[in-house]
């Protein structure tokens, strides 16, 4: 596999020409490309973005926390003022990147819902 969806899609350019804009909001998706027209009604990330994000930000931030309290027991305020922060940061920072990467790589690989095909044959 190329690396060119996976730059365009860490972009948030069109999966087809790279061009485009795919996102018209932090994370709405534009109806179609605006330089080639592709049509973006195929795309959908679903829930795969924020189940990367919960699992990977989730263990940097529990992983930070139980060591820090371990190693230092600082008062709870201690704990707000660090993981507040860091929990804003690990989510929302790759949350846009997440989704433009699972679009562009749905759109590369032709991944859609199963369909049911009738064979002529029977
Ligand atoms: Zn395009």
């Amino acid at each position: 596999m190329s690396i060119e969806p996976i730059s365009r899609g860490l972009r948030g350019r069109c999966p087809r020409c790279g061009q485009g804009r795919l996102f018209q909001g932090f994370l709405s998706l534009r109806p179609a490309c605006e330089h080639c027209g592709l049509d973006y009604g195929f795309a959908d990330a679903g829930d795969g973005p924020a189940v990367f994000v919960i699992l990977f930000g989730g263990f940097i931030v529990v992983f930070a926390a139980l060591i820090t309290e371990f190693v230092y027991q600082p008062p709870y305020w201690v704990h707000a003022a660090l993981w507040l922060p860091l929990i804003l940061l690990v989510t929302l920072a790759p949350l846009r990147l997440l989704k433009g990467l699972l679009i562009a790589l749905q759109f590369h690989h032709k991944a859609a819902e199963g369909r049911l095909v009738h064979r002529s044959d029977d």
